[in-house]
C-alpha cells in the first residue's frame, strides 16, 4: 500500500586512501635522524681517537729516533776507532818495522827480496783475517807504491799529498770515489829502526762495510738508518736509495737531533725522518721510516674504528627503523580501519594486540571503540526497522476501518480522486458501486449493536471475496460500502453488483432467521465528469431504495428515467 519508491540508503563517499611518500615516512625520517646522529658521533670519536693515537705514536717516534741515531753514531765511532787502532797495530808490527827500510820499488839483494816476501805474506794474512779491508798498500816516502795486497787502488796526486803530509800518526780519510764505489782509507806511518818515517801503510775500506754498524734495532721493519755527506749525497744506504742520488728531507738545522720531519722520500712515499750530524767527517746520520709503517697502528686503528662505528651506525639506524615501524604499522592499520568505518563498512574486526606499550593500549581502545560503534549501529538499525514497521502499521491504521478491516472513508476519497485523474489520462474504464444495507436499523435493534457489527464484518468479507485485487473496497459510512472498480466498465460493475446483492441475500447471517438481509446498490461509470461520478451512483442508490430496496440501479438508467 505504501507507494513511495524505495531509495538506496545514501552512503558517504569513501575517503581517499592517503599514501605516504616512503622517503618522508616516519620510520624513514627517524632512521635518517638516528643514522645522522650516530654517524656524526662516531666520526667525532674516530677523529679524536685517531688524533690521540697519532700524537701518542709521534711522541714515541720522537723519543725512539734520536736514541736510534745516538746508538748508530756511537757504533760508527767505535767502528772507526777500531780501524784506526788496527792500522796502527799493523804498521808498528814486528814484521813491518823490521822490514820497512828494506822495501824498495826494485829489490835486488837477497835480504831485500826476503823482506818483500815476508811483508807480502803478512799483508795477505791481515787481509784474509780482516774482511772489512779491500786492499793494503805500502807507499814509499815519496808516495811510490812499494807493495800491495788485495785489489788495485789508484792514489791521486791530491790524495798522496794529503796522505803523506800528515803521516806521523794513524788517520782516516773521507769518502773517496773509486770507480763505481766509495771507499775510505785508514793510514799509518811506517817507521824504520829509529823514529824516521820510511813510508806509509794504507788500508782501503769499501764504505758499504760500515753498513753493519748502521744496522740498528728499534726501528720499524722498514725503517732505515743511512749516511749522507754534507752535500746530502748518499754515502751508505740501501742500493735503491743510493741510486736515487740525494736525500729528500727539507733543510733543517741538524744540531738539534730529534726533531721529527714529515716529507716525501726518494720514491715519493710519505715518510717521517730525523737526523743528526756526524762530527768526525761532517756527515749526516739519518733515519727514515715510511709513514704507513711508522703509523701502521693509526691506519689500522682508523680502519677498525671506522668499521666498528659504521656497524654501530647501521645497527642503530636499523633498530630505530624497526622501532619506528613497530609504532607506525599499528597506527596505519588503525587509520585504515577508521577509513573503512567512515566509509560505512560493517563487521570490521581488528586483530587483538597483546602489546603492553602505548600502541597496544591505543589498539585495544580502538578495538573496543569499533565494537561499541558496531553494536550501536546494530541497535540503531533494529530500532529503525521497528520504527519503520510501526509507521507502516500506523499508516495502515490511518487508512483502514477498524471494524471491517476495509479501507476507510478518507482513503476511499483520496483514491477516487486519483483514479479519476488516471482514467482521464489512460482512458481506462472506471466504475463506482455504492452499497447500503436495507433496514439495518431494524437488524441492529433485533440483534443488538454487536450483532450488527458482526453482520457488517461478514458483508465486508463477502465483498472482499467477490472483488479482484485491483478493486478498492471501502466502508464508506455506518452501513454503507463503496467499490471502486478499476479497468471495469459499467456493465461489468452492474454484473458484480448483482452478484453481490444475490450472494448477500442468500447468506444466513443469523441462525434460525428466515428473513433475508438485503442490500440496495447504485452503480455509475466514469464518463469524464468528476463531480457527476459519485453523485450519479448516489442517486442510483437512492432510486434503488425508492424502488423497494434489494435491487441494483445503474446511473444511465437513472438519468434516463428520472432526469
Ligand atoms: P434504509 O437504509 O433501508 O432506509 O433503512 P436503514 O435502517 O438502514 O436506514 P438508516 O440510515 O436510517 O439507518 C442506519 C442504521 O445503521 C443506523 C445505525 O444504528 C446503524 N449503524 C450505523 N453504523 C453502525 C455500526 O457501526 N454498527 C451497527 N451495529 N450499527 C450501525
Ligand atoms: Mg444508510
Ligand atoms: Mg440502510
Amino acid at each position: 500500500m505504501r507507494d513511495s519508491q524505495d531509495e538506496a540508503p545514501e552512503t558517504p563517499a569513501a575517503p581517499r586512501n592517503p599514501t605516504v611518500n616512503p622517503v618522508r615516512s616516519l620510520p624513514a625520517r627517524i632512521s635518517f635522524i638516528v643514522f645522522g646522529a650516530t654517524l656524526i658521533t662516531s666520526l667525532a670519536v674516530t677523529v679524536i681517537s685517531v688524533r690521540s693515537i697519532d700524537a701518542f705514536l709521534r711522541g714515541k717516534i720522537e723519543q725512539a729516533f734520536p736514541s736510534v741515531l745516538e746508538s748508530a753514531a756511537s757504533r760508527l765511532d767505535l767502528w772507526y776507532d777500531q780501524r784506526m787502532l788496527e792500522i796502527g797495530v799493523f804498521a808498528s808490527s814486528g814484521i813491518m818495522s823490521h822490514n820497512a827500510t828494506l822495501l824498495t820499488t826494485n829489490p835486488r839483494s837477497a835480504r831485500e827480496k826476503r823482506a818483500v816476501r815476508e811483508v807480502e805474506q803478512y799483508l795477505s794474512y791481515v787481509l784474509e783475517s780482516f774482511p772489512q779491508y779491500q786492499a793494503l798498500i805500502v807507499l814509499g816516502p815519496n808516495g811510490e807504491q812499494l807493495l800491495r795486497a788485495g785489489l788495485d787502488f789508484e792514489f791521486t796526486e791530491a790524495m798522496l799529498g794529503r796522505t803523506l803530509a800528515s803521516i806521523h800518526e794513524p788517520r782516516l780519510s773521507g769518502a773517496i770515489e773509486a770507480g763505481d764505489t766509495r771507499v775510505q782509507l785508514s793510514s799509518a806511518p811506517l817507521m824504520g829502526a829509529g823514529t824516521a818515517v820510511v813510508g806509509s801503510l794504507h788500508a782501503v775500506m769499501p764504505m758499504h762495510a760500515i753498513g753493519e754498524a748502521l744496522a740498528t734495532d728499534g726501528i720499524g721493519e722498514f725503517g732505515e738508518v743511512f749516511l749522507v755527506d754534507s752535500g746530502r749525497r748518499y754515502l751508505v744506504a740501501s742500493a735503491e736509495r743510493m741510486k736515487s742520488g740525494t736525500w729528500t728531507a727539507p733543510d733543517v738545522e741538524l744540531g738539534n737531533a730529534g726533531s721529527l720531519l714529515d716529507y716525501s722520500d726518494y720514491a715519493g712515499r710519505r715518510v717521517v725522518g730525523s737526523a743528526r750530524s756526524l762530527e768526525r767527517f761532517g756527515w749526516i746520520l739519518a733515519v727514515e721510516e715510511p709513514y704507513s709503517d711508522a703509523f701502521a697502528p693509526v691506519v689500522s686503528g682508523i680502519r677498525r674504528i671506522l668499521g666498528i662505528n659504521l656497524a654501530i651506525v647501521l645497527l642503530f639506524a636499523l633498530a630505530a627503523f624497526r622501532v619506528a615501524r613497530s609504532i607506525v604499522q599499528p597506527i596505519e592499520a588503525l587509520s585504515k580501519t577508521a577509513r573503512r568505518i567512515s566509509a560505512g563498512e560493517k563487521g570490521i574486526e581488528l586483530p587483538h594486540s597483546a602489546r603492553r606499550d602505548e600502541v597496544g593500549i591505543l589498539t585495544r581502545a580502538f578495538r573496543e571503540m569499533t565494537h561499541r560503534l558496531e553494536s550501536n549501529a546494530e541497535q540503531m538499525r533494529s530500532q529503525n526497522t521497528e520504527l519503520q514497521r510501526m509507521n507502516e502499521i500506523l499508516e495502515q491504521l490511518s487508512i483502514t476501518d477498524g471494524l471491517t478491516k476495509l479501507h476507510n472513508h478518507r482513503y476511499f476519497q483520496e483514491q477516487l480522486a486519483k483514479d479519476m485523474k488516471r482514467s482521464l489520462r489512460t482512458r481506462e474504464p472506471l466504475s463506482l458501486v455504492l452499497i447500503d444495507i436495507d433496514h439495518f436499523k431494524t437488524w441492529n435493534d433485533r440483534l443488538g449493536h454487536s450483532g450488527g457489527d458482526e453482520i457488517l464484518r461478514r458483508i465486508a468479507e463477502i465483498m472482499q471475496r467477490l472483488t479482484r485485487g485491483t478493486d478498492l473496497v471501502a466502508r464508506y459510512g455506518g452501513e454503507e460500502f463503496a467499490l471502486l472498480l478499476r479497468g471495469t466498465g459499467i456493465e461489468g460493475a452492474v454484473q458484480l453488483a448483482e452478484k453481490l446483492r444475490a450472494t448477500i441475500g442468500e447468506t444466513d447471517f443469523v441462525d434460525g432467521e428466515s428473513e433475508p438481509l438485503t442490500v440496495s446498490i447504485g452503480v455509475s461509470g466514469f464518463t469524464g465528469d468528476e463531480r457527476a461520478f459519485f453523485e450519479q451512483a448516489d442517486r442510483a442508490l437512492y432510486r434503488a431504495k425508492s424502488a423497494g430496496r434489494d435491487c441494483v440501479m445503474m446511473a444511465e438508467e437513472a438519468e434516463a428515467e428520472n432526469p
